[in-house]
């Protein structure tokens, strides 16, 4: 469920239409709903209801400044993998203390930057980094909270380059060593166990291995009690997917139903950390027609938004939905590839897709792009970077102004 909508035959983000955005900041421009990211974090907490959790939005998906400040204001703790992350969520009030930090190479320094801050847990991906963690820890005369991110060889069937939670992913601690580490982590002075963690995967459209990884991970908790060696929370990762067309998706409810029944039992606090489910229907990117051509068989309509952009559709084989901004009933029905000016063949938003007649000029909307879009931009082809815009009812803001050529060279030097 989103707030973007045809009114009067014009495309709308909640009550502002589109073309006036497009008039007043150019494109392309990415343009996020507040109501959109509201009601999707709201989602997910009324899902958790049942027991008492920590909602950890996933930063990567995106990463702007605002939408981590609406999001802190919520309420919202953040999932971080890197200390520009960790910079972004201090940056936009969020609460260290509600911060966990992911990922499979961690610094030094990135480390030591989120002791001093005092996150909520650092999970770790293996047991040479578990060590280099009780070093910078043992240095800084602290006490490190750490949370096992463990693999519980679940084949969360989605794109295979966001399946993270198979045994020959590079992702997290094989889940029948993790028991011996766990003990490590207990006898160790400079180390505090708070929790475990799992995350199988991205896009996820399935209930089952979700769950499949849960209980293999309730199974591990359940023997560490038997330990002695008592967990403060159970982190179950982000994952949940989205609709990109009519795809069947898992809803925070249905998950929430069956994790809070299995969380409760072992007295644990939940943490989730959910990036796309919150993001991705929250934003679309806003490009124009440049022009367009037939070469062959084929037709094309050619945009000025392009794969540095938007990388999905190259990357993921990844399908978006696209729609005029302004409605032409009388427009014939052509089938076209929408591509972008970057100098790659992979440079495409949407293949063979049936669309309304396009002209130079049209605008035109792609849809589901509010996670992994713009974070995932790059500056290829020496394109600078898209405007980001975030629209709260009748009211519109640009949080992030349009790059300029100067900000491309920015740091670089003639000799
Ligand atoms: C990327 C990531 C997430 C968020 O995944 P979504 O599919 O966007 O929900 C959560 N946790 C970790 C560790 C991640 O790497």
């Amino acid at each position: 469920m989103h707030h973007f909508a045809v009114r009067d035959g014009h495309l709308h983000a909640e009550d502002v239409a589109l073309a006036t955005i497009a008039d007043a900041v150019g494109t392309p421009t990415y343009i996020y709903s507040r109501a959109t990211l509201e009601r999707h974090w709201h989602a997910m907490d009324a899902a958790l209801a049942g027991v008492p959790h920590t909602i950890c939005y996933s930063v990567k998906a995106c990463s702007n400044l605002a939408v981590l400040q609406l999001l802190a204001r919520l309420g919202s703790g953040f999932d971080i993998v890197s200390a520009g992350e960790l910079a972004r969520v201090l940056r936009a009030g969020g609460d260290p203390a509600r911060t966990v930090f992911s990922g499979v190479g961690k610094r030094d320094d990135e480390i030591a930057l989120a002791l001093r801050h005092g996150l909520l847990s650092l999970n770790v991906e293996s047991a040479g980094e578990l060590a280099r963690i009780e070093q910078v820890a043992a240095a800084l005369g602290l006490r490190a909270p750490v949370s096992l991110r463990v693999n519980p060889d679940v084949d969360a069937g989605t794109h295979p380059y966001i399946a993270t939670g198979l045994r020959t992913s590079k992702f997290g601690i094989d889940i029948g060593a993790a028991l011996d580490l766990y003990r490590l982590a207990a006898a160790s002075k400079h180390l505090r166990v708070v929790g475990i963690d799992s995350h199988i995967g991205s896009q996820i459209l399935e209930l089952a291995p979700l769950i499949e990884a849960i209980d293999k991970v309730l199974g591990l908790v359940g023997r560490l009690a038997r330990e002695g060696i008592a967990l403060h929370h159970i982190d179950i990762g982000g994952g949940l997917g989205i609709a990109y067309r009519d795809e069947a998706t898992v809803t925070p409810a249905e998950l929430g139903r069956h994790v809070c029944e299995r969380v409760r039992g072992h007295g644990l606090h939940l943490i989730v950390e959910p990036g796309r489910m919150i993001a991705g229907n929250a934003g679309i990117l806003l490009t124009r027609v440049v022009g367009t051509k037939h070469n062959g068989a084929k037709a094309f309509v050619i945009v000025d938004a392009a794969m540095n952009d938007l990388i999905r559709p190259a990357l993921y084989d990844a399908f978006h939905a696209l729609a005029p901004v302004v409605a032409n009933s009388t427009a014939p029905w052509e089938v076209v590839d929408v591509v972008g000016p970057v100098c790659e063949s992979g440079d495409f938003l949407a293949r063979d897709r049936s669309l309304p007649h396009l002209d130079p000029g049209d605008l035109v909307a792609v849809f589901g792009c509010g996670a992994y879009g713009f974070s995932m931009a790059s500056t290829y082809n020496s394109r600078p970077r898209a405007a980001e815009v975030l629209v709260d009812g009748a009211a519109w803001h640009v949080i992030r102004r349009r790059e300029t050529v100067g900000d491309l060279w920015r740091g670089e030097r003639l000799l």
